[in-house]
């Protein structure tokens, strides 16, 4: 895993709204995270479908985290919460969302693993000027994570929560920055809204589209997938 020097927090501000007791603060890509999602966007440019296989993978893994959490508890201590991944297209938004009912993330968790290129593999991309072959190889072996969603959004709002952590809004909106600020979810788990670019992009708001893909890439996924209500 490649750790990125820390984000900068940029600014603390207060919400103009109802909850004026919860301070959102924004964050600063750094420059090196930057070129990265620059050289990611350039190589999986003609691939972007790939962000969906991503996001599940995630939810997978998170899911696999909570099973072991609660295998690891007392019998009965468990949660009757079912263990599935929800996927939800709407056309008419432009936009697709993906939940998940795993272990979910807390405030410094957000920070670390959502602002880290994370595959070990990635160390590559350090050397800036890697050609475009290089980097595509690269994405192939170890994939891209999270930040291969950018490349088919204009906007990107993350909530989740963890056990015993108030649950948290990541917000991104094009920008070289993101926003975290608290809220009143109570379910443990995450939800990742994509809004979609205009053009190309917006063929992942398509239902047939995403059946097609989730059917391509997910015989690693080892539990539920239900899209638009129905198991995939
Ligand atoms: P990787 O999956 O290889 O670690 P990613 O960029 O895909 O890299 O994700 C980075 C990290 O963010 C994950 O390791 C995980 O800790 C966290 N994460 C991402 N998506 C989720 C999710 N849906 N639920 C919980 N944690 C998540
Ligand atoms: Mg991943």
């Amino acid at each position: 895993r490649l750790v990125l020097r820390n984000p900068v927090l940029i600014t603390e501000k207060s919400f103009h709204t109802t909850y004026s007791n919860k301070k959102t603060e924004s964050f600063e890509f750094q420059a090196e995270t930057k070129s990265l999602l620059d050289i990611v966007a350039r190589s999986l440019y003609s691939n972007s479908e790939v962000f969906i296989r991503e996001l599940i993978s995630n939810a997978n893994d998170a899911l696999e985290k909570r099973r072991c959490i609660e295998l690891s508890q007392e019998a009965g201590t468990s949660s009757d919460v079912p263990y599935e991944i929800r996927v939800t297209t709407d056309e008419a938004a432009n936009k697709i969302v993906f939940e998940d009912t795993g272990i979910g993330m807390n405030r410094e968790e957000l920070i670390d693993l959502l602002g880290t290129i994370a595959k070990s593999g990635s160390k590559e991309f350090r050397n800036q000027n890697i050609d475009s072959q290089t980097a595509e190889s690269i994405i192939g072996q170890f994939g891209v994570g999270f930040y291969s969603a950018f490349m088919v959004a204009d906007k990107i709002v993350l909530k989740t929560k963890k056990q015993d952590s108030v649950g948290y809004t990541w917000l991104w909106n094009g920008s070289s920055a993101y926003e975290i600020a608290e809220n009143e979810e109570t379910t443990v788990g995450t939800r990742i809204e994509i809004y979609l670019k205009p053009g190309d992009a917006a063929e992942f708001s398509r239902r047939q589209k995403v059946i097609d893909i989730i059917n391509k890439y997910s015989y690693f996924v080892t539990v539920p997938i239900i899209l638009n209500g129905d198991r995939v």
